[in-house]
Protein backbone atom coordinates (compact mmCIF):
# COMPACT_ATOMS: atom_id res chain seq x y z
CA UNK A 1 0.00 0.00 0.00
CA UNK A 2 1.55 3.78 -0.70
CA UNK A 3 2.00 6.13 2.04
CA UNK A 4 0.16 9.51 2.19
CA UNK A 5 2.55 12.17 2.44
CA UNK A 6 2.15 15.74 2.05
CA UNK A 7 5.04 17.84 0.55
CA UNK A 8 5.21 21.32 1.43
CA UNK A 9 7.94 22.79 -1.11
CA UNK A 10 8.88 25.68 1.28
CA UNK A 11 10.37 28.80 -1.17
CA UNK A 12 13.63 29.99 -1.48
CA UNK A 13 15.51 27.43 -3.16
CA UNK A 14 12.90 24.55 -1.20
CA UNK A 15 11.38 23.81 -4.43
CA UNK A 16 14.11 22.71 -6.22
CA UNK A 17 15.25 20.93 -2.83
CA UNK A 18 11.83 19.09 -2.70
CA UNK A 19 11.85 18.22 -5.79
CA UNK A 20 15.21 16.86 -5.75
CA UNK A 21 14.48 14.97 -2.49
CA UNK A 22 11.34 13.65 -4.20
CA UNK A 23 13.00 11.88 -6.79
CA UNK A 24 15.86 10.20 -4.55
CA UNK A 25 12.89 8.50 -2.54
CA UNK A 26 10.57 7.73 -5.00
CA UNK A 27 13.87 6.20 -6.80
CA UNK A 28 14.16 3.47 -3.52
CA UNK A 29 10.82 1.96 -5.08
CA UNK A 30 8.93 2.99 -1.86
CA UNK A 31 5.31 3.72 -3.22
CA UNK A 32 4.36 7.41 -1.86
CA UNK A 33 1.30 9.49 -3.05
CA UNK A 34 2.71 13.01 -2.37
CA UNK A 35 0.08 15.79 -1.54
CA UNK A 36 2.11 18.63 -2.95
CA UNK A 37 0.71 21.93 -1.03
CA UNK A 38 2.84 25.89 -1.43
CA UNK A 39 3.60 27.83 1.82
CA UNK A 40 5.64 30.50 2.50
CA UNK A 41 6.51 33.95 0.79
CA UNK A 42 5.67 33.00 -2.53
CA UNK A 43 2.39 31.83 -1.93
CA UNK A 44 1.63 34.75 0.34
CA UNK A 45 2.60 37.41 -2.41
CA UNK A 46 -0.04 35.71 -4.65
CA UNK A 47 -3.18 34.38 -1.71
CA UNK A 48 -2.12 37.11 0.58
CA UNK A 49 -1.43 34.22 3.44
CA UNK A 50 1.90 32.09 3.74
CA UNK A 51 -0.01 29.10 5.36
CA UNK A 52 -2.95 27.86 3.22
CA UNK A 53 -5.79 26.28 5.07
CA UNK A 54 -5.03 23.21 2.61
CA UNK A 55 -1.94 23.05 3.84
CA UNK A 56 -2.96 22.18 7.12
CA UNK A 57 -5.82 20.43 6.18
CA UNK A 58 -2.97 17.84 4.42
CA UNK A 59 -1.10 17.54 7.23
CA UNK A 60 -4.34 16.40 8.89
CA UNK A 61 -5.35 13.99 6.86
CA UNK A 62 -1.64 12.44 5.89
CA UNK A 63 -0.13 12.69 9.74
CA UNK A 64 3.19 12.86 7.57
CA UNK A 65 4.78 15.99 5.46
CA UNK A 66 8.27 16.82 4.02
CA UNK A 67 8.91 20.49 4.30
CA UNK A 68 11.04 22.43 1.66
CA UNK A 69 12.67 25.54 3.66
CA UNK A 70 10.55 28.40 4.15
CA UNK A 71 11.88 32.26 5.20
CA UNK A 72 10.58 33.67 8.29
CA UNK A 73 11.03 38.14 7.58
CA UNK A 74 12.89 39.39 10.40
CA UNK A 75 11.77 41.82 12.83
CA UNK A 76 8.47 42.20 11.15
CA UNK A 77 6.27 40.39 8.65
CA UNK A 78 4.57 36.77 9.62
CA UNK A 79 5.61 34.41 12.47
CA UNK A 80 7.70 31.83 11.52
CA UNK A 81 5.11 28.92 9.52
CA UNK A 82 8.16 26.37 10.95
CA UNK A 83 7.15 27.40 14.51
CA UNK A 84 3.40 27.40 13.58
CA UNK A 85 3.25 23.86 12.52
CA UNK A 86 4.95 22.71 15.37
CA UNK A 87 3.16 24.09 17.61
CA UNK A 88 -0.72 23.16 15.56
CA UNK A 89 0.57 19.55 15.31
CA UNK A 90 2.14 19.07 18.86
CA UNK A 91 5.27 17.98 16.96
CA UNK A 92 7.32 18.50 20.35
CA UNK A 93 10.68 16.26 19.70
CA UNK A 94 13.09 17.85 16.87
CA UNK A 95 15.88 14.92 16.07
CA UNK A 96 18.64 16.18 14.10
CA UNK A 97 21.00 13.39 13.75
CA UNK A 98 24.79 14.85 13.08
CA UNK A 99 26.95 12.24 11.49
CA UNK A 100 30.21 12.55 9.46
CA UNK A 101 29.52 11.02 5.90
CA UNK A 102 33.28 10.12 4.74
CA UNK A 103 34.43 12.71 1.90
CA UNK A 104 33.02 15.52 3.50
CA UNK A 105 35.39 18.39 4.44
CA UNK A 106 35.37 19.15 8.01
CA UNK A 107 37.94 20.87 10.12
CA UNK A 108 37.44 17.85 12.63
CA UNK A 109 39.12 14.81 11.39
CA UNK A 110 40.31 12.87 14.55
CA UNK A 111 37.25 10.44 14.34
CA UNK A 112 34.03 10.46 12.77
CA UNK A 113 31.49 12.53 14.77
CA UNK A 114 28.22 10.73 15.63
CA UNK A 115 25.65 13.36 17.28
CA UNK A 116 22.27 13.43 17.56
CA UNK A 117 20.46 16.54 18.95
CA UNK A 118 17.16 16.00 20.57
CA UNK A 119 15.34 19.73 20.74
CA UNK A 120 12.39 20.17 22.77
CA UNK A 121 10.30 22.17 20.02
CA UNK A 122 7.16 23.82 21.49
CA UNK A 123 8.16 25.91 24.41
CA UNK A 124 10.75 27.90 25.70
CA UNK A 125 11.46 31.63 24.34
CA UNK A 126 9.94 29.96 20.74
CA UNK A 127 6.62 29.62 23.00
CA UNK A 128 5.71 33.19 20.76
CA UNK A 129 4.95 35.28 24.47
CA UNK A 130 6.02 38.34 23.16
CA UNK A 131 5.22 42.03 24.78
CA UNK A 132 6.51 44.80 22.78
CA UNK A 133 8.40 47.59 23.66
CA UNK A 134 5.97 50.45 24.10
CA UNK A 135 2.77 48.83 24.09
CA UNK A 136 0.46 49.52 27.18
CA UNK A 137 0.23 45.83 28.06
CA UNK A 138 4.21 45.76 27.71
CA UNK A 139 3.98 48.69 30.88
CA UNK A 140 1.85 46.70 32.69
CA UNK A 141 3.87 43.58 32.60
CA UNK A 142 6.91 45.57 33.65
CA UNK A 143 4.53 47.15 36.80
CA UNK A 144 3.49 43.94 37.77
CA UNK A 145 6.63 42.22 38.10
CA UNK A 146 8.11 45.51 39.95
CA UNK A 147 5.34 44.99 42.45
CA UNK A 148 5.81 40.87 43.00
CA UNK A 149 9.40 41.35 42.89
CA UNK A 150 10.89 44.21 43.82
CA UNK A 151 14.29 42.87 43.87
CA UNK A 152 14.69 41.54 40.57
CA UNK A 153 12.56 44.14 38.92
CA UNK A 154 13.21 45.38 35.30
CA UNK A 155 15.68 48.14 35.61
CA UNK A 156 15.43 50.21 32.45
CA UNK A 157 12.27 52.41 31.25
CA UNK A 158 8.88 51.13 30.28
CA UNK A 159 9.48 52.68 27.12
CA UNK A 160 11.94 51.07 26.03
CA UNK A 161 11.72 48.11 27.31
CA UNK A 162 10.61 44.50 25.28
CA UNK A 163 10.04 41.40 26.86
CA UNK A 164 9.89 37.49 25.40
CA UNK A 165 8.70 34.81 27.84
CA UNK A 166 10.59 31.52 28.47
CA UNK A 167 7.85 28.94 29.66
CA UNK A 168 9.53 25.19 30.44
CA UNK A 169 7.47 22.59 32.26
CA UNK A 170 7.56 19.59 33.81
CA UNK A 171 5.27 17.33 31.39
CA UNK A 172 6.87 19.26 28.38
CA UNK A 173 10.33 18.44 29.68
CA UNK A 174 9.47 14.97 30.81
CA UNK A 175 8.17 14.08 27.18
CA UNK A 176 11.38 15.30 25.46
CA UNK A 177 13.98 13.23 27.95
CA UNK A 178 11.95 10.21 27.20
CA UNK A 179 12.13 10.57 23.91
CA UNK A 180 15.63 10.95 23.56
CA UNK A 181 16.09 8.08 25.97
CA UNK A 182 13.89 6.31 24.08
CA UNK A 183 15.38 7.27 20.91
CA UNK A 184 19.26 6.35 22.38
CA UNK A 185 17.67 2.86 22.88
CA UNK A 186 15.79 1.58 19.99
CA UNK A 187 18.87 3.44 17.98
CA UNK A 188 21.76 1.38 19.94
CA UNK A 189 22.92 4.59 21.44
CA UNK A 190 24.99 4.89 25.06
CA UNK A 191 24.61 8.23 26.72
CA UNK A 192 22.30 11.21 26.72
CA UNK A 193 23.34 14.47 27.83
CA UNK A 194 20.95 17.33 29.39
CA UNK A 195 22.38 20.76 28.31
CA UNK A 196 20.92 23.54 30.39
CA UNK A 197 21.96 27.16 31.67
CA UNK A 198 20.49 25.87 35.12
CA UNK A 199 22.98 28.41 37.22
CA UNK A 200 21.42 31.40 36.03
CA UNK A 201 17.72 30.32 34.70
CA UNK A 202 17.03 28.43 38.07
CA UNK A 203 13.14 28.17 37.57
CA UNK A 204 12.97 27.12 33.51
CA UNK A 205 16.11 25.66 32.80
CA UNK A 206 16.63 24.16 36.58
CA UNK A 207 12.90 22.91 36.06
CA UNK A 208 14.69 21.35 32.70
CA UNK A 209 17.38 19.93 34.44
CA UNK A 210 15.28 18.59 37.71
CA UNK A 211 12.92 16.55 35.36
CA UNK A 212 15.63 15.17 33.17
CA UNK A 213 17.55 13.75 36.33
CA UNK A 214 13.96 12.28 37.58
CA UNK A 215 13.61 10.67 34.14
CA UNK A 216 16.94 9.28 33.86
CA UNK A 217 16.60 7.43 36.68
CA UNK A 218 14.13 5.16 34.69
CA UNK A 219 16.78 4.45 32.05
CA UNK A 220 19.54 2.49 33.92
CA UNK A 221 21.21 0.94 31.05
CA UNK A 222 21.60 4.57 29.43
CA UNK A 223 24.86 7.01 30.99
CA UNK A 224 23.27 10.22 31.71
CA UNK A 225 25.25 13.87 32.59
CA UNK A 226 24.34 17.36 32.24
CA UNK A 227 26.51 20.04 30.63
CA UNK A 228 26.15 23.88 31.18
CA UNK A 229 25.42 25.00 27.17
CA UNK A 230 28.23 27.30 27.02
CA UNK A 231 30.79 24.79 28.26
CA UNK A 232 28.88 22.50 26.01
CA UNK A 233 29.19 24.33 22.73
CA UNK A 234 33.20 24.18 23.81
CA UNK A 235 33.50 20.87 24.52
CA UNK A 236 31.39 19.98 21.15
CA UNK A 237 34.18 21.82 19.49
CA UNK A 238 37.18 20.45 21.12
CA UNK A 239 36.22 17.02 21.92
CA UNK A 240 32.99 16.36 19.97
CA UNK A 241 33.34 12.06 20.74
CA UNK A 242 32.67 12.36 24.15
CA UNK A 243 29.21 13.30 23.01
CA UNK A 244 25.97 11.04 21.88
CA UNK A 245 22.48 11.81 22.39
CA UNK A 246 21.84 15.43 23.22
CA UNK A 247 18.82 16.60 24.69
CA UNK A 248 17.91 20.40 25.00
CA UNK A 249 15.41 22.93 25.48
CA UNK A 250 14.14 24.66 22.17
CA UNK A 251 16.73 27.84 21.59
CA UNK A 252 19.93 26.20 23.27
CA UNK A 253 18.74 23.13 20.72
CA UNK A 254 18.49 25.49 17.74
CA UNK A 255 21.89 26.70 18.44
CA UNK A 256 23.74 23.61 19.00
CA UNK A 257 21.80 21.80 16.00
CA UNK A 258 23.92 24.68 13.63
CA UNK A 259 26.94 24.26 15.96
CA UNK A 260 26.73 20.17 15.45
CA UNK A 261 26.00 20.69 11.36
CA UNK A 262 29.00 22.90 11.36
CA UNK A 263 31.00 20.06 12.43
CA UNK A 264 29.82 17.68 10.67
CA UNK A 265 30.86 19.17 7.53
CA UNK A 266 28.00 22.27 7.63
CA UNK A 267 24.18 22.85 6.69
CA UNK A 268 24.02 21.28 3.52
CA UNK A 269 24.57 18.10 5.36
CA UNK A 270 22.26 18.17 8.47
CA UNK A 271 18.80 16.49 8.45
CA UNK A 272 15.71 16.44 10.20
CA UNK A 273 12.63 15.02 12.18
CA UNK A 274 9.97 17.07 13.88
CA UNK A 275 7.79 14.23 15.94
CA UNK A 276 4.54 14.14 17.85
CA UNK A 277 2.68 11.69 19.16
CA UNK A 278 -0.03 11.87 16.16
CA UNK A 279 2.09 13.06 13.28
CA UNK A 280 5.60 14.32 11.87
CA UNK A 281 7.28 16.93 9.54
CA UNK A 282 10.71 16.09 8.26
CA UNK A 283 12.82 19.12 7.03
CA UNK A 284 16.59 19.86 6.55
CA UNK A 285 18.22 21.98 9.89
CA UNK A 286 19.17 24.55 7.04
CA UNK A 287 16.94 27.85 5.70
CA UNK A 288 15.86 28.76 2.59
CA UNK A 289 19.44 30.35 1.04
CA UNK A 290 17.22 32.73 -0.72
CA UNK A 291 20.40 33.91 -2.45
CA UNK A 292 20.90 30.71 -4.73
CA UNK A 293 16.97 30.58 -5.47
CA UNK A 294 16.48 28.98 -9.06
CA UNK A 295 20.00 28.79 -9.47
CA UNK A 296 20.16 24.65 -9.30
CA UNK A 297 23.04 25.04 -6.97
CA UNK A 298 23.07 24.38 -3.23
CA UNK A 299 23.30 21.04 -1.43
CA UNK A 300 20.24 18.50 -1.45
CA UNK A 301 21.44 16.28 0.67
CA UNK A 302 20.52 17.73 3.84
CA UNK A 303 16.23 17.05 2.51
CA UNK A 304 17.26 14.16 1.02
CA UNK A 305 18.37 12.74 3.93
CA UNK A 306 15.23 13.87 6.21
CA UNK A 307 13.66 11.88 3.71
CA UNK A 308 15.28 8.80 4.79
CA UNK A 309 14.06 9.43 8.31
CA UNK A 310 10.96 9.94 7.22
CA UNK A 311 11.29 6.24 5.23
CA UNK A 312 12.22 5.31 8.52
CA UNK A 313 9.61 6.90 10.48
CA UNK A 314 7.42 5.03 7.79
CA UNK A 315 8.59 1.75 8.53
CA UNK A 316 10.32 1.67 5.45
CA UNK A 317 13.91 0.84 7.34
CA UNK A 318 15.18 -1.51 4.27
CA UNK A 319 14.70 1.41 2.00
CA UNK A 320 15.50 4.39 4.19
CA UNK A 321 19.30 2.03 4.66
CA UNK A 322 19.85 2.30 1.14
CA UNK A 323 18.66 5.47 0.59
CA UNK A 324 21.34 6.65 3.45
CA UNK A 325 23.94 4.68 1.14
CA UNK A 326 23.71 6.07 -2.23
CA UNK A 327 24.30 9.35 -0.15
CA UNK A 328 27.04 8.47 1.38
CA UNK A 329 28.67 6.77 -1.51
CA UNK A 330 28.28 10.23 -3.92
CA UNK A 331 29.70 12.12 -0.96
CA UNK A 332 32.33 9.89 -0.90
CA UNK A 333 33.41 9.50 -4.51
CA UNK A 334 33.19 13.46 -4.40
CA UNK A 335 32.66 13.35 -8.21
CA UNK A 336 28.95 14.83 -8.19
CA UNK A 337 28.66 16.55 -5.91
CA UNK A 338 27.34 20.23 -4.85
CA UNK A 339 29.61 22.93 -4.44
CA UNK A 340 29.94 23.34 -0.81
CA UNK A 341 31.21 19.40 -0.73
CA UNK A 342 33.90 20.68 -3.04
CA UNK A 343 37.46 21.15 -1.40
CA UNK A 344 37.42 24.32 -2.66
CA UNK A 345 33.82 26.18 -3.04
CA UNK A 346 34.38 27.86 -6.53
CA UNK A 347 35.15 24.45 -7.90
CA UNK A 348 34.60 24.18 -11.81
CA UNK A 349 33.72 20.32 -11.47
CA UNK A 350 30.45 21.29 -8.92
CA UNK A 351 27.37 19.66 -10.08
CA UNK A 352 24.40 21.47 -9.22
CA UNK A 353 20.88 20.13 -6.98
CA UNK A 354 19.50 18.45 -9.74
CA UNK A 355 22.87 16.39 -10.86
CA UNK A 356 24.06 15.56 -7.43
CA UNK A 357 20.31 13.85 -7.09
CA UNK A 358 20.67 12.14 -10.16
CA UNK A 359 23.94 10.26 -9.53
CA UNK A 360 22.38 9.09 -6.00
CA UNK A 361 19.57 7.76 -8.50
CA UNK A 362 21.74 6.06 -10.56
CA UNK A 363 23.65 4.70 -7.40
CA UNK A 364 20.10 3.67 -5.72
CA UNK A 365 19.04 2.04 -9.28
CA UNK A 366 22.41 -0.14 -9.02
CA UNK A 367 22.08 -1.67 -6.21
P1 LIG B 1 20.17 29.40 5.59
O1 LIG B 1 20.33 28.08 6.24
O2 LIG B 1 19.07 29.56 4.63
O3 LIG B 1 21.51 29.79 4.83
C1 LIG B 1 22.73 30.12 5.46
C2 LIG B 1 23.88 29.77 4.53
O4 LIG B 1 24.12 28.37 4.63
C3 LIG B 1 23.58 29.99 3.05
O5 LIG B 1 23.92 31.27 2.62
C4 LIG B 1 24.44 28.95 2.39
O6 LIG B 1 25.76 29.44 2.29
C5 LIG B 1 24.44 27.82 3.38
N1 LIG B 1 23.45 26.82 3.05
C6 LIG B 1 22.20 26.65 3.55
N2 LIG B 1 21.60 25.60 3.00
C7 LIG B 1 22.49 25.07 2.12
C8 LIG B 1 22.44 23.97 1.23
N3 LIG B 1 21.38 23.17 1.13
N4 LIG B 1 23.53 23.72 0.46
C9 LIG B 1 24.61 24.49 0.54
N5 LIG B 1 24.71 25.55 1.37
C10 LIG B 1 23.67 25.84 2.15
O7 LIG B 1 20.08 30.45 6.80
P2 LIG B 1 19.62 31.98 6.79
O8 LIG B 1 20.22 32.70 5.62
O9 LIG B 1 19.91 32.44 8.17
O10 LIG B 1 18.06 31.89 6.64
C11 LIG B 1 17.34 32.15 5.44
C12 LIG B 1 15.86 32.05 5.75
O11 LIG B 1 15.51 30.70 6.08
C13 LIG B 1 15.42 32.90 6.94
O12 LIG B 1 14.23 33.55 6.61
C14 LIG B 1 15.20 31.90 8.05
O13 LIG B 1 14.23 32.33 8.97
C15 LIG B 1 14.72 30.70 7.27
N6 LIG B 1 14.91 29.41 7.97
C16 LIG B 1 13.98 28.46 7.75
C17 LIG B 1 14.13 27.22 8.33
C18 LIG B 1 13.07 26.19 8.05
O14 LIG B 1 12.32 26.32 7.12
N7 LIG B 1 13.00 25.17 8.89
C19 LIG B 1 15.25 26.93 9.11
C20 LIG B 1 16.23 27.92 9.28
C21 LIG B 1 16.06 29.16 8.70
Amino acid sequence: MAHEVTLITGDGTGPELCEAARRCIDATGVRINWDVQEAGIDVMARTGTPLPEAVLKSIERTRCALKGPITTPVGSGFRSINVHLRQAFGLYACIRPCKQYPGVRTFFDRVPIDLVIVRENTEDLYAGIEFERGKPETAELIDFIAARSPQRRIQTGREETGISIKPISVSGTERIVRCAFDYAIKNKRRKVTAVHKANIMKYSDGLFLETARRVAVDYPQIEFEDRIVDNMCMQLVQKPELYDVLVLPNLYGDIVSDLAAGLVGGLGVAPGANIGDNGAVFEATHGSAPKYKGQNKVNPTALILSGMLMLRYLGEEEAAARLEQAVADVIAEGKHVTYDLKPHRDDPTAVGTREMADAIIARLQRG
